[in-house]
């Protein structure tokens, strides 16, 4: 059998401990038996980040803005307990943060469903894709206690020294506290143009909420940015496909949620973000079953494992102990980037290899073939618990027939 030839590479982001284990297995036995793979690699393993001061991390970024497609291991972000396990000079900033920084993009998660592991809704039978708008509101605040008898303003003062001013409160008759918040119509509309297009990118409606209807000039303005974008850059594109733009107040869309099949984007503000991201995946059922792609305004994508780097169970594996850690996240951003670059390079083997990768890795755990964490979850009759690397061999035993 010859193998799947690429033509553009995939920016290559090895990472750390239990995952960077996995990382190679994965290359090892499902990938290099099947695709010429072409990378452009860098190590962003903690070793690596401190030996290049970090510009390894920036080095790939930029790399990724050249190719256009990345594929991320799971990273440390260094913490004072990593400060001498790996003899730093500098607590590194999150690799993660680095990235999306410079790639100004938007983080997209997305359950991977199986049989066997029912969401805790059970009406949820198709996944819940968030989008997290990752800058600005409560995450860049200024905020301030102040004391009984003073007054609060919120005081702007423009190009030319003009003042406005306005009452937040006059703390009259007691203690309190006052809150800062700003966003930018630039990275709002960033953030709504990466929406649409992954919905497009998907072909599922795209769900948009805030309070405006007590904000109304801070989240109004969320609103009118989408509804603007929206109606001059997708509309038709959206109406050509079938799908739609929903916009709503964010209790009514929580309710809605909750009643819901699944199947769309839901694109949030910076703190909805943060807290339902966390509910819908924990309602999925398990973190190791969560993909993420950070996709950029311009059309860049970077896919990773929405978990860290499975800390604990590395420290088993050192010891030579067996480990049976979840691949599938993993193994789903290699597939997304080799599908992604697929498309764009106009290589349908190579986007026939990754559904069939994606298959493989699903009727594998659906036969009863799974790692420990959802062996505890599944409620399959006749399962069996493998340890890491039987079960990527599990799977590449069922891909290897469909590749035939
Ligand atoms: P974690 O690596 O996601 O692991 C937390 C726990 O979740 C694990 O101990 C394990 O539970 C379970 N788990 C997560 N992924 C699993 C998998 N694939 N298979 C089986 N079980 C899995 O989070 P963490 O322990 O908080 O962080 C460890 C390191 O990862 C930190 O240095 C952190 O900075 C980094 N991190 C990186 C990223 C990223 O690069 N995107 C994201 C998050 C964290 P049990 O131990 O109970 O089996
Ligand atoms: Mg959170």
């Amino acid at each position: 059998m010859s193998k799947i030839q690429m033509k553009t590479p995939i920016v290559e982001m090895d990472g750390d401990e239990m995952t960077r284990i996995l990382w190679q297995w994965i290359k090892d036995i499902l990938l290099n038996p099947y695709v010429e793979l072409k990378t452009e690699y860098y190590d962003l393993g903690l070793k690596e980040r401190e030996k290049t001061k970090d510009k390894v991390t920036f080095d790939s970024a930029e790399a990724t803005k050249k190719y256009g497609v990345a594929v991320k291991c799971a990273t440390i972000t260094p913490n004072a307990a990593r400060m001498p396990e790996y003899n730093l000079s500098q607590m590194w900033k999150s690799p993660n943060g680095t990235i999306r920084a410079i790639l100004d993009g938007t983080v997209f998660r997305t359950p991977i469903l199986v049989k066997g592991v029912e969401p805790y809704i059970p009406t949820w039978t198709k996944p819940i894709t968030i989008a997290r708008h990752a800058y600005g509101d409560v995450y860049k605040n200024t905020e301030m206690r102040v004391a009984q008898g003073s007054k609060a303003e919120l005081v702007v003062t423009d190009k030319n020294g003009n003042e406005t001013r306005e009452l937040i409160h006059d703390f009259s008759s007691s203690d309190g506290i006052i809150q800062g918040l700003h966003n930018l119509d630039k990275s709002i509309s960033g953030f709504a143009r990466a929406c649409l297009n992954y919905g497009l990118d998907l072909n599922q409606d795209v769900w948009f909420a805030t309070k405006d209807t007590i904000s109304k000039k801070y989240d109004h303005r969320f609103k009118d940015i989408f509804q603007e974008i929206y109606d001059n850059e997708y509309k038709e594109k959206y109406e050509a496909a079938g799908i739609e733009y929903f916009y709503t107040l964010i209790d009514d869309a929580v309710a809605r949620v909750i009643r819901s099949h699944g199947g769309y984007i839901w694109a949030c503000k910076n703190y909805d973000g943060d807290v339902m991201s966390d509910m819908v995946s924990t309602a999925y059922g398990s973190l190791a079953m969560m993909t993420s792609v950070l996709v950029s305004p311009d059309g860049i994508y970077e896919y990773e494992a929405a978990h860290g780097t499975v800390q604990r169970h590395y420290y088993k594996h050192l010891k030579g102990e067996e480990t049976s850690t979840n691949s599938v996240a993993t193994i789903f951003a290699w597939s997304g980037a080799l599908r992604k670059r697929g498309e764009l390079d106009n290589i349908p083997e190579l986007c026939s290899f990754a559904d069939k990768l994606e298959k493989a890795t699903i009727n594998t755990i659906e036969d009863g073939v799974m790692t420990g964490d959802l062996y505890m979850i599944s409620k399959l009759n006749n399962r069996k618990k493998v340890n890491s690397k039987e079960f990527l061999i599990e799977i590449n035993n069922r891909l290897a027939d469909m590749m035939k």
